[in-house]
């Protein structure tokens, strides 16, 4: 029978690419003439170690990391990031620059104030977290341990349009809900961390790309599964990774590959935002975007409606039609649409389509 694959705008997990998940069920019960399930394979065995490699190596070609940097496979979520970054970077007493753009900036902040002194550099929280900083708005010392930010946030719809340079300050990011949705200067940032569930692969794989002078700096009193260093040493296998998931992730990112690199998924991924925004701005104030244009994300989609009422109706109607994910997180309402690199440009068409009817029926 044919598949019916739903619209889906998720805000993670989130969708995946059709032919990726095809190529994985044609694999599931015999990877490569193994007789085995990749989900099957010992950790230690070369059919497994082939997959982790090659994952490993899809990032750094793709990604374009430079040499200096170590490419980690790790568990815990970003959320365990949070901890984890200031459990080995900062010193009882030492200070660390947090930017503040919404609630997972919120949750990292609150991390670090169990091991040191993490201040706000900027935050926009009094306008809802409706911008990003503009880069002369950030002040920070030389002295600080690292300097945080959140690339893109999942829940207000935001992104860094430009990074700050830091210079010898460790700059850290966050790049849960954006990464390899575009290219990025890596040589900018002492380390990078994502959850995979949104643009890389299911959930149960944390990426973390770290520069190594940065790694020498590390606290070494520390459980050894929460040191950077364990993993670094091991290639991401001092225990058992989450195989599956990181075979998934190199899948993904042969995807990126085959259908033209991080250049084109750029390029689809602004396609793909800018047929939502322009329903939105073409709607004579019916459709209200959160983020202030400068400071609009490629990834999720956040708007409202002239009334609760109204919004109600509109998620209730696309859920009829085959919509499934649009309602705003939990903390703020609202309706969001994620558009990570796997929603394809037809179901962004078919939204965009949906709100002008819908704004025709209902519009006042
Ligand atoms: N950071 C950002 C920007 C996110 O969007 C999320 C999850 O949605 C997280 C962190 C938390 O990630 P995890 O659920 O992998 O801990």
């Amino acid at each position: 029978h044919t598949i019916q694959r739903t619209y889906n705008f998720n805000a993670g997990p989130s969708a995946l690419p059709l032919a990726v998940l095809e190529k994985a069920q044609q694999e599931l019960v015999d990877f490569r003439e193994t007789g085995m399930s990749v989900m099957e394979l010992s950790h230690r065995s070369p059919a497994y170690e082939a997959v982790h490699n090659e994952a490993i190596k899809r990032l750094k070609d793709l990604f374009a990391i430079p040499e200096n940097y170590e490419v980690l496979f790790l568990q815990g979520g970003a959320s365990l990031q949070f901890s984890m970054i200031p459990m080995n970077f900062l010193q009882p007493g030492q200070k660390a620059g947090y930017v503040m753009t919404g609630s997972w900036s919120e949750k990292a902040i609150t991390e670090a104030k169990l091991f040191g002194e993490p201040y706000e550099v900027a935050s926009t929280k009094e306008a809802k977290y409706c911008r990003i900083p503009e880069l002369n708005e950030l002040q920070y010392n030389d002295s600080d341990a690292y300097i945080h930010v959140t690339s893109n946030n999942t829940i207000y719809g935001t992104q860094w349009q430009e990074f700050p340079d830091t210079a010898d300050i460790p700059l850290i990011a966050d790049m849960s809900s954006d990464i390899m949705s575009k290219s990025v200067d890596v040589s900018k940032f002492a380390m990078i961390y994502a959850g995979a569930q949104k643009n890389l692969g299911p959930s149960g794989v944390t990426l973390v790309i770290i520069r190594k002078d940065l790694l020498e700096k590390a606290n070494g009193k520390l459980p050894t599964m929460l040191k950077y260093g364990t993993q670094v040493k091991s290639n991401s296998l001092y225990n058992t990774p989450p195989t599956f998931g990181i075979y998934m992730l190199g899948e993904v990112l042969r995807w990126i590959e085959e259908t033209g690199g991080l250049e084109a998924v750029a390029q689809r991924n602004e396609e793909k935002a800018k047929l939502i925004y322009d329903a939105i701005d073409n709607s004579n104030g019916f459709y209200v975007g959160h983020a202030e244009h400068a400071s609009r994300s490629l990834m999720n989609i956040t708007f409202n409606l002239p009334s609760e009422d109204l919004e109600k109706k509109f998620l209730s109607e696309a859920k009829e039609a085959g919509f499934v994910g649009l309602n705003g997180h939990r903390s703020v309402g609202g309706c969001r649409a994620s558009t990570y690199n796997a929603v394809p440009y037809e179901a962004c068409k078919a939204l965009s389509e949906f709100m002008i009817e819908f704004q025709r029926e209902n519009g006042v």
